[in-house]
């Protein structure tokens, strides 16, 4: 019978793991827990949720609650169990993780194609048959040494330090122009957000004085009190509290820039990066931070121009093995060099508990097809799930960030709609599950129900 390894059995690996054994394939799945530990995990038991116990939204029109529907229709054995251990939370599916845990150890022990090797820490990626490695954003540092081995040193990132990502829609052009530093590129790469001098004092004040999140012990060097970045990714609040012109020599700084509007260069300026070649969406260049999500939302929406500004990402700082996929995975997940290895969860550039979920399951799918020598297929880019593994393969290589399910790297709708956001996305929704479940119907016609 046609097998596949998977190593890690977090979210990704427990997804994989089950796609691939429900289309007939037999699975060997290694995870070094109970006998080693990242410094993360604590459970015995498998797809542990490391931090808070919320799968996010469930509503429809918001990315990953759409997401989360997606990975319904194609028989999710993550959703399955989130479904069964649900905890009250209002419009979010938070779940008992205990039970969550249990349910999924219990569901993979006891799959007839599943067979699960507990404490087996791997170190090298196997070279025989197809391989799905999902070890996650923690990988031990054997797996990670021999994952450089094989890549290459400038393809493996260890921490991400990201600034926060707003959507194109919501950037108020009236405020807001493009133009790069001194007329050099691309007209709309760049956007800015001119301050005066009272503007960007208030915001100064607010910066310095906002509320940073709670760091983990294993991110932070001297005794859990600073984060552990490097220099060149220092956050911006960091950065302001040094004095009140660093910034404006900074990211900050308004040089080459003019106002068209008053043709003098303002006081200072943010600029924000096209994140993506449709230019939906923007980063606030310079902008890593660690303050917490609310604090990013109130402080970062006094920025003129942003005041209505979308977050389709915050900006984060914590330890993360991650890979620069673009180019490097094919949309299947898989090394575009060799399609026998493919990689899954938050180690392919996707972010999240659900986003992890579903790109273990497109990489089990992918995987088990490959070692049943079935036509490569990939996933419709309107679903959530073919969106994130073509953002994943496709986006911006240079200084790439993980990133979490959001409707600005869906492809735009054939029309407009009229109705303002909530509409919108109910449209993405509709779009997307219709294509979800005719490709659901292909993916799994050979379903082994088990
Ligand atoms: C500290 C922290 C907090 C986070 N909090 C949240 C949050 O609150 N909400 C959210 O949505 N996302 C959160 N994330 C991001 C991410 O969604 C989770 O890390 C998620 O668990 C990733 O799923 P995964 O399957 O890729 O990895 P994991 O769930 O970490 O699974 C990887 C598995 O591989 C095993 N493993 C590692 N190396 C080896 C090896 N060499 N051999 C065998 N097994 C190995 C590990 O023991 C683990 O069981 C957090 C990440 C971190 C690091």
């Amino acid at each position: 019978m046609p097998t596949i390894k998977v190593i890690g059995a977090g979210l990704a690996g427990c997804e994989a793991a089950y796609a691939a054994a429900r289309l007939g394939v037999s699975v060997e799945l290694y995870e070094m827990k109970p006998n080693k530990k990242t410094p993360a995990h604590r459970y015995d038991g498998l797809a542990e949720l490391v931090c808070s116990n919320s799968l996010r939204s469930m509503q429809v029109y918001n990315a990953v609650g759409l997401l989360k529907e997606e990975l319904v229709r194609f028989g999710s054995l993550i959703m399955e169990a989130a479904r069964a251990t649900a905890v009250p939370a209002g419009t979010a599916l938070a779940v008992d993780r205990k039970r969550f845990s249990d349910y999924v150890t219990d569901k993979i022990k006891r799959h007839p194609l599943i067979t699960l090797h507990e404490g087996v820490e791997i170190t090298e990626i196997p070279t025989d048959g197809v391989t799905v490695v999902a070890s996650g954003p923690l990988t031990s540092d054997a797996l990670a040494e021999a994952i450089l081995r094989t890549i290459g040193k400038e393809t493996l990132y260890f921490y991400d330090a990201a600034a926060p990502i707003v959507d194109a829609s919501g950037i108020d052009f009236e405020v807001a122009y493009y133009a790069s530093r001194y007329g050099k590129g691309e007209g709309e790469d760049y956007v800015n957000c001119p301050m005066t001098k009272e503007q960007y004092d208030a915001f100064y004040d607010a910066l310095i004085h906002a509320e940073e999140a709670k760091l983990h012990e294993f991110d932070t060097d001297q005794g859990g009190k600073e984060p552990r970045v490097f220099e060149g990714c220092m956050p911006v609040e960091v950065m302001a509290r040094r004095g009140y012109d660093t910034l404006l020599f900074g990211p900050l700084k308004p040089v080459g820039l003019p106002d068209p509007k008053t043709g003098k260069e303002p006081y200072a300026v943010v600029q924000l990066r096209a994140e993506n070649a449709e230019r939906t969406m923007y980063n606030l260049v310079g902008f890593q931070t660690h303050l917490t999500f609310p604090e990013q939302r109130r402080v970062f929406r006094m920025i003129p121009g942003l005041a209505e500004a979308e977050f389709l990402r915050y900006g984060v700082m914590h330890r993360n093995t991650y890979l620069s996929s673009p180019g490097l995975l094919t949309e299947s997940y898989s090394l575009a060099e060799n399609e026998n290895v493919f990689f899954a969860g938050q180690m392919t550039g996707v972010e999240g508990y659900v986003e992890s979920a579903g790109s273990g399951l497109v990489a089990g799918v992918c995987a088990a097809r490959r070692a049943l020598g079935e036509e490569k297929l990939s996933f419709p880019h309107e679903t959530m799930l073919g969106a994130m593994a073509h953002y994943v393969s496709h986006g911006t290589a240079t200084a790439f960030q993980p990133m979490n399910a959001n409707f600005g790297i869906i492809p735009p709708l054939e029309k407009k709609v009229k109705g303002g956001k909530a509409a919108r996305n109910d449209a993405y929704a509709a779009r997307a599950l219709a294509a979800a479940e005719s490709f659901a119907e292909i993916i799994f016609e050979k379903k082994q129900d088990i």
